[in-house]
């Protein structure tokens, strides 16, 4: 897919306030610092579109941004920000988990793992909530060229092995690097696909 346009729309706390038009939406989620601002200004090719944070664990807001004025990337807060209070932590918790139920036309969620990391609970507990609730999703992969090809690909492999232990099965996997465009084509073919794919509510 070949992005034209990309444009900042609206920032909300609450998902019942998100653009009331039915369109793909694509959300990406992750802890603090995954990359994932990073990765939404490669995927659209804007390097300024979603902020970059210097203050990491700063915003709670859910972003969209309108691609090619027919389908919704949605830039969702970071979690697991150690320094957040913990009524914060649970606000956040309540704005990520209502946007995620609530919200019918977000066709997938894109969940980013930093590709040096083990597999670490805050990110295995949420992808078990997905799980449970039936929420399509996929995982991405971010920074892989911090570490060699090599290197990289056998801690990812390890990663996805870990998953297999009390896992049936994998969801889709994205290895990527903003930095070098890495998993560009292979997110946004995918996105292209589902876009194919009949909305529910617009089905209606
Ligand atoms: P966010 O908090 O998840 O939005 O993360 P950011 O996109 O702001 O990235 C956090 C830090 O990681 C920044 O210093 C980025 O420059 C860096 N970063 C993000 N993606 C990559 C990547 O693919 N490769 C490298 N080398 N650095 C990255």
């Amino acid at each position: 897919m070949i992005v034209n346009t990309a444009r900042f729309i609206i920032s909300n706390t609450d998902y019942r306030k998100c653009p009331a038009d039915i369109r793909h939406e694509y959300a990406f989620i992750g802890r603090s610092n995954v990359g994932k601002s990073s990765l939404i200004n490669m995927l659209t090719g804007k390097k300024g579109l979603a902020m970059t944070s210097s203050t990491p664990g700063k915003t709670m807001l859910i972003n969209h941004f309108l691609v090619n004025d027919s389908w919704y990337i949605v830039d969702l807060p970071g979690y697991g920000y150690a320094r957040r209070s913990k009524a914060d932590r649970e606000r956040l918790e309540c704005i990520i988990k209502s946007y995620i139920l609530g919200r019918e036309q977000m066709t997938n969620l894109f969940v980013l793992i930093d590709s040096r990391h083990k597999p670490q609970k805050i990110d295995l507990d949420f992808m078990e909530w997905l799980g449970e609730n039936g929420v399509p999703f996929s995982i991405v992969f971010t920074k892989m060229d911090k570490q060699s090809a090599t290197a990289a690909g056998l801690q990812t492999e390890a990663y996805l092995k870990q998953l297999l232990e009390t896992w049936e099965e994998l969801p889709p996997v994205f290895r990527t690097s903003s930095e070098k465009g890495l998993g560009r084509d292979a997110i946004l073919n995918y996105i292209e696909e589902m876009n194919r794919l009949p909305l529910l509510d617009a089905e209606q």
